[in-house]
């Protein structure tokens, strides 16, 4: 049976790319016939270093984020990773199946390490092994999320077959297909329009977070670097204008429509008139998200209990998986 697995890492506060290019999909997902588990990935969040007081409010953040945009404990399995242990268990065996050469070849920790790679932490550099036991400890085939993973879906791919082959157990890991759909698969950093926008980035003003309010919001858009040009009559007109076409994008994500919808409403609109629509649009989309979470955050035992509840129901299904999986590679365990 397709089953989907997906995470984010509580490294910070949620990020409308976060809410466009994953939890928006979650949602979506979890009312098709698929199986949905998703997961707050924690043990991610401390590849990079972590306060323990921040880890712990944005753990719960990420949680009460998930809740607040629909994600239902009833339909979803909702957890935090470092309660299951059998992720970093497996995080290890994949350690050993994956290839130095493999990681070396993953942009993204390039990207984060900058010139400073021999600094940083060896999980950092290992992450995508830990990621791809993440997704194959459910036996997951299904993983949504923004266009920055789609390496790392692949590189699970790839661990996948490898174990499968080296072991001579065809078929136990399936080989999942990351889902990167929509117009919002890559939102990017409102004042560099070729960084992605990240919760851990740099200045606040590059990000809309979750919890913004609507001043902030319509002052972060109304910021947002652009071109002077005015909105053009088709969407290829914004082929060479990043920050023009990401604005766009991010107003047909939140409108649940194509780009070149929102092009045909409003061509020929300068920005004055675009920026400040964008930013009613997002208000109207986020205020009542975030005036949830703001609830749901003043009881974080309740959110603790969900998260716990969450990951009884995902132990019982990861179990017998990581089993299978000790056995086949020769593990004493009886
Ligand atoms: P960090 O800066 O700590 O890496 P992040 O904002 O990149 O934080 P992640 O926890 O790494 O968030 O990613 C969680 C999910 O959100 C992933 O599926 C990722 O692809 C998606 N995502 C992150 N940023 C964007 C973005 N700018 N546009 C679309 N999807 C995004
Ligand atoms: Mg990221």
């Amino acid at each position: 049976t397709p089953r989907v697995f997906s995470g984010i890492k509580p490294s910070g506060g949620l990020t409308l790319g976060n809410y466009l290019g994953a939890i928006k999909k979650f949602v979506q997902t979890q009312d098709s016939e698929m199986e949905t588990i998703y997961c707050v990935v924690d043990l991610h969040a401390v590849t990079v270093w972590q306060d323990p007081a921040d880890l712990t409010h944005a753990t719960r953040e990420v949680a009460a984020g998930y809740l607040a945009s629909g994600l239902d404990p009833a339909k979803s399995i909702l957890f935090n990773q470092s309660r299951v242990s059998g992720h970093a268990e497996l995080g290890w065996l994949f350690n050993c199946v994956a290839r130095v050469g493999w990681m070396n070849r993953m942009t993204q920790f390039k990207e984060k390490a900058g010139k400073n790679a021999e600094k940083q932490s060896l999980g950092l550099y290992a992450y995508p092994s830990l990621m791809a036991a993440d997704i194959l400890l459910y036996h997951a085939t299904h993983v949504p999320v923004g266009e920055d993973q789609k390496q790392h879906v692949e590189l699970t791919r790839d661990i996948a077959s490898k174990f499968n082959h080296d072991f001579k157990a065809e078929g136990f890991f399936p080989l999942p297909e990351p889902v990167i759909e929509g117009p919002a698969t890559r939102v990017m950093n409102l004042r560099d329009g070729t960084k992605k926008m990240s919760k851990s980035g740099e200045s606040d003003m590059e990000r809309i977070n979750m919890t913004d309010d609507a001043d902030k919001i319509a002052k972060k858009f109304r910021k947002a670097r652009t071109d002077p040009d005015a909105l053009p009559d088709n969407y290829e007109g914004l082929k060479d204008r990043p920050e023009a076409r990401n604005l766009v994008d991010i107003y047909a994500a939140l409108s649940d429509t194509t780009a070149e919808a929102v092009i045909t409403e409003y061509a020929g609109a300068g920005w004055g008139q675009f920026k400040p629509a964008l930013a009613d649009l997002a208000v109207d989309k986020l205020a009542p998200i975030s005036e949830e979470m703001a609830r749901l955050m003043a009881d974080p035992a309740e959110i603790d209990r969900t998260l716990a509840a969450g990951a009884d129901r995902a132990r019982e299904i990861a179990e017998p998986i990581l089993s299978k999986t000790f056995d086949i590679m020769g593990f004493v365990r009886g």
